[in-house]
């Protein structure tokens, strides 16, 4: 018997004019499941042979159509954008961001005044592998990790305009870094509209993002309600907010009644910008203090013991191979967070290591509290926020993970 998918899979014909790659027999199976990633190793082709960044349809061995998506010379040498044959044009792109902006909506984000930044494509989890673009009060930042997005950046610009109407001031182009020396002409900088003063609000609270020199778009978008869970925490305690970046976490401390507020980062600029965050949001306030520096260099120095710590490292491992030293940096890492941790306190930790899982992330924590002697309870397990989506095809974009403990 013929499966409902055999039946409505159709061979690749004139539907779109981009040549064909062909996977080896029985490696169509990820691509069935809808999983975008097809790995050199798969194809009948040597991807050098196809230029880099160009538009192709993947099909089996049989020449069955499976997906449309771009070359990259890499080990993952076709992402696929498309699991149904058409033209990868302005129409495409208008379809694409109009279903994104339409999830953004549902979710409360697209027209919400006292949240206006917020994840409008989240690679993977939005069905467009290598592009992130984050909304920051009207100014779109675009982030294209690859040379295959990157070559459509004045059509998805144009697709923002079309789809956003109004609501759309600026379309800002932040992807020099991450395209990592693959596209020579690429430039960061304004490719339509205007730049705004680069305030938004996120749950009300004010934050100065600068998305030209600040790190990734500008600002940390995937710790908004993990933010929120810690100002509900907040009221009287002494906090100290390690790896603080621009304040996310500061800004919710101090303006939900924290005691005292304590901000380390290794960041100079960083730490300017966080204390501008909390002059924005409550002028008069003096019971902070900031230091650019070293978490462990302030952990070393510091005498005093908090009733709340927070530890938002960056990715220690980037890939596989760096997996188990990231393991190790976690563990010393969270060993001396909670020495500093008062009795009755709470430990706020996070990884966004894809390759380190929820649960290894877990054990980690716990192999820390063990040798740090602590008696330790998980009060909440943390991930990211819903317009950081997780397609469950694609299961390795469940980057953000974090835990909430209690320590006696
Ligand atoms: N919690 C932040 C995001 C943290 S991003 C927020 O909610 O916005 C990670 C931060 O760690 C970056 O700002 C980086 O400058 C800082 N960092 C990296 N290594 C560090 C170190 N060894 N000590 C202190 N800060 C460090």
């Amino acid at each position: 018997m013929q499966s409902f998918s055999d039946k409505s899979r159709k061979f690749a014909n004139s539907m779109n004019s981009y040549p064909n790659l062909k996977l080896k027999p029985g490696k169509e199976k990820s691509l069935m499941r809808k999983h975008p990633w097809v790995f050199s190793g798969a194809l009948t082709n040597d991807i050098k042979q196809t230029p880099e960044g160009s538009i192709v349809n993947v099909t089996d061995i049989n020449n069955r159509y499976l997906g449309t998506g771009y070359v990259q010379h890499g080990s993952i040498a076709v992402r696929i954008i498309s699991f149904t044959q058409c033209e990868i044009d302005l129409n495409f792109w208008t379809n694409k961001l109009e279903k994104s902006f339409a999830l953004r909506q549902y979710l409360q984000l697209g027209d919400n005044a006292s949240t206006n930044c917020y994840r409008l494509m989240h690679g993977e989890g939005d069905d467009i592998p290598g592009l992130i673009i984050d909304i920051y009060n009207g100014i779109a930042v675009i982030q294209c990790h690859t040379s295959g997005i990157y070559a459509h950046i004045q059509l998805i610009s144009e697709a923002l305009q079309k789809v956003l109407g109004d609501r759309l001031k600026g379309v800002y182009d932040k992807s020099k870094e991450t395209l990592h020396g693959t596209v020579a002409h690429a430039n960061n900088g304004l490719i339509y509209g205007t730049a705004n003063d680069g305030v938004v609000s996120e749950n009300g609270y004010q934050f100065h993002v600068d998305w030209v020199s600040g790190q990734k778009t500008g600002f940390f978008l995937d710790q908004r309600d993990n933010r929120a869970l810690l100002g509900h925490y907040a009221k009287g305690k002494t906090v100290l907010n390690t790896f603080a970046y621009t304040g996310g976490f500061s800004v919710y401390a101090l303006m939900n009644g924290a005691k005292q507020v304590d901000s380390v980062d290794v960041s100079k600029n960083a730490i300017e910008v966080l204390n501008r965050n909390m002059a924005l949001n409550l002028p008069e306030a003096s019971n902070y203090n900031s230091y650019a520096e070293d978490t462990f260099s302030f952990f070393k120095r510091s005498e005093q013991d908090y009733d709340i710590v927070i530890l938002d490292p960056p990715a220690f491992a980037k890939n596989i191979g760096a997996r188990h030293n990231a393991i190790m940096g976690y563990k010393r890492l969270n060993i001396e967070g909670l020495k500093k941790v008062k009795s009755g306190g709470l430990l706020f930790t996070f990884s966004c290591s894809q390759v380190v899982d929820a649960h290894t992330f877990l054990q980690t924590v716990m192999s820390a509290a063990m040798e740090s002697g602590r008696n330790v309870k998980v009060l909440h397990r943390l991930s990211q926020p819903a317009d950081h989506p997780v397609n469950v095809f694609h299961p390795e974009g469940e980057y953000l993970k974090g835990l909430v403990l209690w320590v006696d």
